[in-house]
């Protein structure tokens, strides 16, 4: 079981979408949260907000990834994908830089593949560097794009999951 938690001005049909497509990757129910406001501590003067706190801020008991269109940062980084609780239950994408260049059909593409990353991570998984793998770091759109939207052998046996 996933829920999906849409902060503030979210896309409903991207997000309806992605519920869809996570529903066959991770074989699993996945249902769609009422849209909460995205919280206005987390943001900073830099006009991003800070990923790490906005999970903080997720009061939730089941595995649940927040999707934002806002822009996302954490310490260290000018900006973030996303971010996850590792082994836990709360994870954030942002959508955001994901649009770069992209059409409807590429933003979907990417958009899954960062959903996906991110709750890899909730489910225990740690970045990997086998080619193709959507546990691949990526550092930017580019990147992104050259990896798929499924986790490899070796990371599916991890988790437990058919691929
Ligand atoms: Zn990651
Ligand atoms: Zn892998």
């Amino acid at each position: 079981m996933i829920q999906l938690l849409p902060l503030g001005a979210v896309d409903k049909e991207l997000v309806a979408w992605l519920a869809g497509e996570l529903r066959g990757v991770f074989k699993t129910e996945v249902s769609v949260l009422p849209t909460i406001p995205i919280p206005q501590d987390c943001y900073s003067r830099r006009g991003q907000y800070n990923s790490s706190c906005i999970i903080s801020k997720l009061g939730v008991k089941k595995r649940t990834l927040a999707v934002t269109s806002e822009d996302l940062y954490a310490r260290g980084l000018n900006f973030v994908f996303g971010e996850a609780e590792l082994g836990g239950l709360r994870a954030v994408v942002s959508y955001h830089r994901l649009k770069f260049g992209a059409d409807r059909e590429k933003l979907k593409e990417r958009l899954l593949k960062e959903a996906v990353h991110e709750l890899g991570h909730v489910f225990g998984l740690t970045h990997c560097k086998t080619p193709g793998c959507v546990m691949n770091f990526s550092s930017s759109v580019f990147e992104v794009d050259l990896k798929s939207s499924r986790f490899c052998k070796n990371c599916v046996s991890k988790i437990g999951m058919s691929p």
